[in-house]
């Protein structure tokens, strides 16, 4: 069958875009571009701080990021007596956890002036955690690390007990 000329040529130029569509998706040449991800909000980690200490106050200290020693994520009465050093590397959604817990010890520190470690010996950071949970805190991780050793989960009464009177509150 002899086709007319205009479809031959039609089907001749369909022919040439199939292959060349075939060869451009083998090499991966892109058809579209792809609009660009959306930015995840960041996290500003020293807006988060202030924010969490304008609620609770300063207790008198001052409160920064820096390097904080053995790993910890925070640490009190470091590298001054009236210093709270959250740590660098401590992750952006922590910081508000890493503030209550401090916050704790700035209670623990006034109702023991000087002596709060030795006052609350083995609890210190317990019942720093369970202050810091009161206060909102889902991340304990003195508390989490007890129970993987095998100790109890969450607090013991006497625990909230003792945070409650730290934090000042009715028990
Ligand atoms: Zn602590």
């Amino acid at each position: 069958m002899k086709l007319p000329r205009p479809w031959r040529l039609t089907w001749r130029t369909f022919s040439l875009v199939l292959l060349l569509s075939m060869v451009a998706a083998l090499l991966g040449v892109p058809t579209a571009q792809q609009p660009p991800a959306t930015a995840a909000p960041v996290c500003d980690r020293t807006a988060v701080m202030n924010a969490r200490l304008d609620e609770l106050g300063r207790a008198g200290y001052t409160w920064q990021f820096g390097i904080a020693p053995d790993g910890l994520w925070g640490i009190i009465g470091y590298p001054g007596p009236r210093d709270i050093t959250i740590s660098d590397t401590a992750p952006c959604n922590a910081v508000v956890t890493i503030v209550n817990h401090e916050w704790v010890h700035t209670r623990q520190e006034q109702l023991y002036p000087g002596r709060s470690q030795q006052a609350y010996g083995d609890a210190f950071e317990i019942v720093a955690d369970c202050g810091s949970m009161l206060l909102g805190s889902s991340i304990t991780p003195y508390l989490e690390r007890r129970k993987r050793a095998g100790g109890p989960a969450g607090c013991t009464p006497d625990e909230l007990d003792s945070a409650r009177r730290a934090l000042g509150w009715p028990r």
